[in-house]
């Protein structure tokens, strides 16, 4: 049985609160504490821990239901999730016991800690470093984004490796370690909620046993881990946000109308077809998205292909979904009266969060054509 069975209530819970603040997190770039917290003591923050370490021992395709159904409500909360989620599978798989159990009992808050002002989108060519001292290790880096950045309890760090060969190693660093550094508030388009601001380390000393996986072994993680994972979750976050804004701009044409005619916005061919467009690419990117997670699950050949389209398919049709319903809903769009301009502005994103959209054609056009992606 699916450990979403038993979550459906929780997650209806978080995603009310999510609701309730969702304006007000996007008009004081704050970040959505309250949804966080209630996240976190649902026990939906341990969704895909270790059931033997108090976790529920779900899955990808679990962990993804829940970002897509927040961010039909929240796409700042549900982007932070995500990179929770996100976070969690590799500490899950390369993480102390310890941390573990924080995690599966609602004690940690996590993210990914990977671009870097150097090499900006390019996230698997870190130019941070890390020396290994004494049982420790010191760490400086300009990251460039950390979702969460001044909420996380630690951060899945990304520098060069101490010793050996490889393009990096991964680290968890707690926010809290002496000699990180973070900048004045995140001001964004969209997902004004998500604190993704830069992080600087100056000497930040590390115990050497916080490593998550091998040194030099940080560009497999990110492969084998790190990308199947975060591209479904991030394309979770836009599906939920199409799904919204189709549904929004549905209704506000089905329940507006032109007095001195009396007919509806509906009843326009024009405005019909506009709908008809944006809920198809809704659906096709939802089949797209389920169809990703199928071949991960089933270890399928063309599981990393769909792993590359999804992320860039579900963050272009977003936003032109999210074009499509500020078009149809007209002035009550482009006021917030509708719930559309605020998923529109946040459904940007996507496009720029590495791997971004035009990165993953490369990589697409490269796979199709039997190159190498890193050729
Ligand atoms: C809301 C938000 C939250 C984020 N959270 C995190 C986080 O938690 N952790 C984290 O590590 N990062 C995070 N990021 C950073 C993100 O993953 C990207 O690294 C960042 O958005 C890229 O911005 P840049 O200006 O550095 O891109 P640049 O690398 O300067 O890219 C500029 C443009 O060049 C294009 N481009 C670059 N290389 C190529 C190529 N080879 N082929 C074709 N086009 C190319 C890009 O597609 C882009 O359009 C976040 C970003 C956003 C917007």
């Amino acid at each position: 049985m699916s450990a979403m069975t038993d979550f459906t209530q929780e997650l209806e819970r978080v995603a009310a609160v999510a609701t309730k603040h969702a304006a007000n997190v996007d008009e004081d770039a704050r970040f959505p504490q309250e949804t966080v917290d209630t996240f976190l003591q649902s026990g939906l923050g341990g969704l895909v821990s270790a059931s033997e370490f108090g976790g529920k021992g779900g899955t990808l395709r679990d962990a993804a239901t829940v970002i897509e159904r927040l961010a039909r409500e929240c796409g700042s909360s549900a982007m932070i999730l995500a990179m929770h989620y996100s976070g969690v599978f590799v500490i899950e798989q390369y993480g102390d016991e310890a941390t573990r159990r924080d995690v599966a009992n609602g004690k940690h808050l996590s993210t990914l800690a990977f671009s870097e002002a150097g090499s900006r989108s390019h996230f698997w060519a870190p130019l941070s470093t890390a020396k290994a001292d004494n049982g420790h290790v010191t760490l400086d880096a300009k990251k460039s984004w950390i979702t969460s950045a001044n909420y996380a309890t630690a951060y899945v760090w990304s520098s060069q490796p101490c010793a050996a060969e490889g393009m990096s190693t991964i680290w968890l660093v707690p926010r809290e370690a002496e000699g990180l550094q973070s900048p004045g508030p995140f001001r964004g388009l969209g997902l004004r909620g998500n604190d993704s601001t830069p992080v600087s380390a100056t000497g930040v000393k590390i115990p050497a046993g916080n490593r998550l996986g091998e040194d030099g072994q940080g560009f497999d993680v990110m492969m084998s881990n790190v990308l199947p994972n975060f591209s479904v979750l991030n394309a979770a976050c836009s599906i939920g946000l199409m799904e919204a804004i189709s549904q929004n701009a549905s209704a506000h044409c089905a329940g507006t109308g032109y007095q001195h005619l009396d007919s509806k916005l509906a009843d326009l061919p024009t405005i019909r077809a506009y709908l008809a467009r944006m809920r198809g690419k809704t659906d096709m990117v939802r089949s797209l998205w389920l169809d990703t997670i199928s071949a991960l699950e089933a270890g399928r050949e063309d599981a990393m292909l769909r792993v590359l389209e999804v992320k860039a398919f579900a963050g272009e049709e977003s936003v032109e979904v999210g074009q499509l319903g500020m078009r149809v809903c007209g002035g009550a769009a482009y006021r917030k009266e509708v719930g559309v301009e605020r998923r529109f502005r946040d459904a940007q994103a996507a496009i720029i969060m590495a791997p971004t959209t035009d990165v993953l054609y490369d990589f697409i056009g490269k796979a199709v054509t039997g190159m190498e992606l890193f050729g």
